[in-house]
Order: structure tokens, then C-alpha cells, then sequence
């Protein structure tokens, strides 16, 4: 969400007139867009500041101004830290109220040595605000549906995305279209719940997520969807049909489960059980057996015991994630279990990462080494770390490298894997 977020703000840069540079020391304007979701994301934004700091302050000397600002999540939860510890930031605003940044500019250059903070949770839509999006290359993120009402007792982001939205389906659409008209061939739908999208048709109708998929797949040009983050408790019947029915679906899908244990799930807040994720599994499956499947763990939940942890470990063996990503509980300030007395330690659960990291490894790796002698579609989307390559995705979300000319960058390639390892394949292009 925050690299589509990061995106409209170049959008709205560009409009102004701003050009992007790749030298810190050349830059008039530096923005950092934040995460708050774990500690140590939101930590990362002082160090950076500090270290920005010291720029701001060299190119004083040589009679340059530096405008600092910071955007997202970390501004939402912290603002008063931001201008206690970070007094020389310009402005700070959140990630709903981003696309004031141009007034802000236009107030910062009247009054230069201003500090805006804005954190309104304003109930009016950034998106009917912000320019045209358009393509940067064939991979286009799109955000559809914002916040999150589901308060799982560990997470942040209800307080900071504030609550649910979704965009009306004929603004996605238009959104669509504009990214395909300018070169997109994929596109991932985003939210925070995307699959709890109830955007409103022309009709003032409320629509699906399902229903939206089956709209943009009729879109010419568009090659691949996929729609990142969902549910399961959301996961409904309409949904499965899709992986059915659209082919552009790409069969891969993030399906956070978090923990294994019913006891902690429940403490969690989460509304499914371990059995009913499965029950999901299995209907997701039969819609399309070639669906693989990711999810995000976190070890260590204020009274996690070794039984609640195993209970996680045998739900991977049951699934058989291809692709996982997982993480030690981190407590934030303001959610309910960050209170919660029977806090895991430190040690348990950088041993229980260490084990589970183990297990979803050895699984991706073994799911990798499996695609070697086939051949998959692959949408190369950026040149590659060596010269000659370039580097793009499978349907399945893989890393693929090859050696293949430029001119494919941002099309879609016949490739044959030859090597596999677990973060990445190798293919030759058939
Ligand atoms: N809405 C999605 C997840 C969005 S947050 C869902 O419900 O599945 C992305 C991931 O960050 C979460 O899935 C969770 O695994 C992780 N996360 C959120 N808060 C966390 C915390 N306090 N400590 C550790 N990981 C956390
Ligand atoms: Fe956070 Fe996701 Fe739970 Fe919402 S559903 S509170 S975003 S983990």
C-alpha cells in the first residue's frame, strides 16, 4: 500500500512541476512515507531522519533549502515524537490527507520556518483529489479499499488507516483503464481487507469484489489481476467462483492466517478458526486446484505456549505454502494486546521464528525446485542485477531472472525454468 501511496504522491509532485532525482544531496524536497505496523518500521523513520538531517543542514551552508516532510502511518500514530524528536521535519501528514501536500507546499513557501502537522481523519476521499494515475511499467498496484474494522487485538492499522472504505467500482475501473492505457499488463488490487470491497456501482448499487474482478477482466489489454490483502472470515463463495471462472486471475493468492491455534486466534480477535481457514483452503482448491498459497505468521502472541506454536507449525504442513512471510509479535502502543500480562520473551520468539522460517523455506524452496523443466508465462518488470538480465514474476509470484534483450522488459515471455532456489528461479525464454 505504501509503494501505491508513494506513487500518487510522485503523481502529484510531477503535476507541480517537481522532478524526481536519484541524488539525495540534489533533492529540495525529501519525503518519507512510513510504516507503523512493527516497531522496528517505525524506528527505521528516525534514523533516516537524522541522517537527512545532516544534509539539510550541509546544503544550508551552501544557501540551499531542504524541505523534510513524512507521510503515512508512523505520522497518524506519533506525531507529537515526530516534532519532539525530529524538529527540522517541514510537515508530517498522514496517510489519508497526503493529497493536501501541495497546500502545504504552498504555506511552507510563504512561511518558511512553519511545522504542519496534519493528521485529520478527514471523511472526504484523497482519491477524488489526487491527478490522474498512470503506468510506470507492466506491474500497476491499485488501491480499491482503505482501513480496517476488524481490530485484531495486535494491530495498528485500524488506528492509523482509520476505518473501512472502498472506492466506487466505476472510479477502480476508471483507474484501470488509465493504468492499461499507458502500459500496465498487470494489476494488484490493494487493500488493507481488499476482500471485504463493498465499493458502490453506477446505480448506487453495493458491489463485491468479486464483482469488480469479473468488470476489470473484461478490460482489453489486461492481462493479469491478483488483489493482496484478504480476509479468510471474508473469503465468500462469489470470490472462490472467480479462480474458477477468470483466467486473468493468476493463480496465486495471500491468504494471512497468522497462527494455528484456535485459543490464540480467539485472543487475537481473529474471526476464523484454524478448521474453518482450512475449509476455505479446500473450496479455493477445487475452484482451482493449481492455486498456491501465502500467508503471514506471527510467532510469539502474548501467551503463545510450545502447544499454540506447534499448532502453527502443522497448519503449514497441512497447506503447503509456497510463499510465507512471518514475523515476531510486536507490541504497539494503543492496541489491546500490547497490555496483555503474559508477554512472550524475546528469546521464545526469535527460537520459534527461526523454526518456522525453517519449515516455510524448505517448503518454498521445494516448490521452486518443482517448476524446473516447465515452462510459465513471465512478465519481466525490471532489469535484473546482471547485465543482460532482466528480472520478472511468474503467475505464482516467483522471482524469475533470464538473459533476454530489453525489449521484452515489460511484456509477457514464454520461459522455461532451468535452476530454482528459495527465493528465486532462473529461466531461459523459449
Ligand atoms: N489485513 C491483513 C494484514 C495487514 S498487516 C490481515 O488481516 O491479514 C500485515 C501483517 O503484519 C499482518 O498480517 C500481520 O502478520 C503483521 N502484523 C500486524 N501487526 C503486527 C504486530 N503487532 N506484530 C507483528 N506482526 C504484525
Ligand atoms: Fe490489522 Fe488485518 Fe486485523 Fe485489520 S484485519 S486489524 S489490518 S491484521
Amino acid at each position: 500500500m505504501n509503494v501505491y501511496d508513494s506513487q500518487r504522491i510522485a503523481n502529484i509532485l510531477q503535476n507541480m512541476g517537481h522532478i524526481p532525482t536519484s541524488n539525495i544531496n540534489d533533492a529540495d524536497l525529501v519525503i518519507f512515507n512510513t510504516c507503523h505496523i512493527r516497531e522496528k518500521a517505525a524506528e527505521k523513520l528516525f534514523s533516516d531522519l537524522g541522517r537527512i538531517n545532516l544534509i539539510k543542514e550541509e546544503r544550508k551552508e551552501q544557501g540551499k533549502e531542504t524541505i523534510i516532510g513524512v507521510v503515512g502511518c508512523v505520522v497518524q500514530a506519533e506525531d507529537q515524537q515526530i516534532a519532539k524528536r525530529a524538529p527540522y521535519v517541514n510537515f508530517a501528514t498522514g496517510p489519508l490527507t497526503y493529497y493536501r501536500i501541495p497546500e502545504i507546499l504552498q504555506k511552507i513557501a510563504n512561511q518558511k520556518d512553519m511545522c504542519i502537522i496534519d493528521t485529520e481523519f478527514t471523511a472526504e476521499s484523497k482519491f477524488d483529489h489526487l491527478p490522474q494515475n498512470h503506468s510506470e511499467g507492466g506491474c500497476s498496484y491499485l488501491a480499491i479499499q482503505e482501513g480496517c474494522n476488524n481490530f485484531c487485538t495486535y494491530c495498528i492499522v485500524p488506528y492509523t488507516r482509520g476505518v473501512e472504505t472502498s472506492r466506487p467500482v466505476e472510479d477502480v475501473i476508471k483507474e484501470a483503464k488509465q493504468l492499461v492505457a499507458t502500459g500496465t499488463l498487470e494489476i494488484n488490487l490493494l487493500g488493507q481487507n481488499v476482500n471485504s470491497y463493498h465499493g458502490e456501482d453506477a446505480n448506487g448499487k453495493e458491489r463485491n469484489l468479486a464483482y469488480l474482478l469479473r468488470r476489470l477482466a473484461e478490460i482489453d489489454g489486461l492481462e493479469r489481476l491478483r488483489y493482496t490483502t484478504s480476509y479468510p472470515a471474508d473469503v465468500n463463495d462469489d470470490l472462490i467462483a472467480c479462480h474458477r471462472d477468470l483466467k486473468k486471475l493468476m493463480p496465486y493468492l495471500h491468504l494471512p492466517l497468522q497462527s494455528g491455534s484456535d485459543k490464540i486466534l480467539k485472543a487475537m480477535n481473529r474471526r476464523h478458526t484454524s478448521g474453518q481457514y482450512l475449509e476455505i483452503i479446500d473450496k479455493l482448491r477445487h475452484a482451482n486446484p493449481d492455486l498456491g498459497f501465502s500467508s503471514d505468521f506471527i510467532v510469539g502472541f502474548p501467551g503463545e505456549t510450545d502447544e499454540d506454536f506447534q499448532a502453527t507449525m502443522d497448519m503449514v504442513d497441512k497447506v503447503g505454502y509456497i510463499q510465507a512471510f512471518s514475523f515476531k509479535y510486536s507490541r504497539r502502543a494503543g492496541t489491546p494486546a500490547a497490555v496483555y500480562p503474559n508477554q512472550v520473551p524475546e528469546k521464545i520468539k526469535s527460537e520459534r521464528l527461526i523454526a518456522l522460517q525453517d519449515k516455510l523455506f524448505a517448503l518454498q524452496l521445494n516448490f521452486n525446485k518443482g517448476c524446473i523443466g516447465k515452462t510459465m508465462p513471465v512478465l519481466f518488470e525490471s532489469k535484473g542485477k546482471k547485465k543482460g538480465q532482466l528480472f520478472g514474476r511468474t503467475p505464482y509470484m516467483q522471482n524469475l531472472h533470464a538473459e533476454i534483450s530489453e525489449q521484452y522488459l515489460n511484456k509477457i515471455v514464454s520461459v522455461k525454468v532451468t535452476d530454482a532456489n528459495t527465493n528465486s528461479l532462473s529461466g531461459e525464454v523459449i
